[in-house]
């Protein structure tokens, strides 16, 4: 496999675990994007947590996050500090879940604010997945499971 990553992150993956990192891993593998919320405030944790970041609730449950997102800022690294560089990262907004930081997989010319992206996904080691967004060309909105 061609190496995406550096070798300082494959080490961190190593040790990187926890139940709600192996299920979303599990979900990543499968095309798709899930976090958790909460069965008693309903907020959206993401990353997955296994309890409530908001109200401190233990009990979470999964759910399928949409699509597509808005690109919120992005940014670009000429010395990648995850991926090999040069690394563009974006902060996307996604609906019903707010803010989160993402690896964007378009040049960086080619990115303007407030535009429509798609998730994707990319194995950047063996049985490791990232998500990962590119701009939107009509992709529709997926089913989310509760
Ligand atoms: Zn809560």
């Amino acid at each position: 496999m061609k190496d995406i990553i550096d070798a300082a992150t494959k080490d961190a993956l190593s040790v990187f675990g926890g139940r709600a990192t192996e299920e979303f891993q599990r979900r990543l593998a499968q095309g798709r994007l899930c976090s958790t919320r909460c069965r008693a405030c309903h907020a959206v944790a993401f990353p997955p947590r296994e309890f409530c970041p908001d109200c401190h609730g233990r009990e979470v449950e999964w759910i399928e996050l949409p699509k597509e997102a808005t690109l919120y800022a992005f940014t670009q690294q000429q010395r990648g500090l995850r991926f090999l560089a040069p690394d563009v990262i974006g902060l996307v907004e996604v609906q019903g879940v707010g803010h989160f930081l993402s690896r964007i997989d378009a040049p960086f010319e080619s990115l303007a604010i407030g535009m429509r992206l798609a998730v994707g996904f990319l194995q950047i080691a063996p049985g490791i997945w990232v998500h990962q967004y590119r701009p939107a060309r009509g992709v529709p909105d997926g089913p989310h499971d509760p």
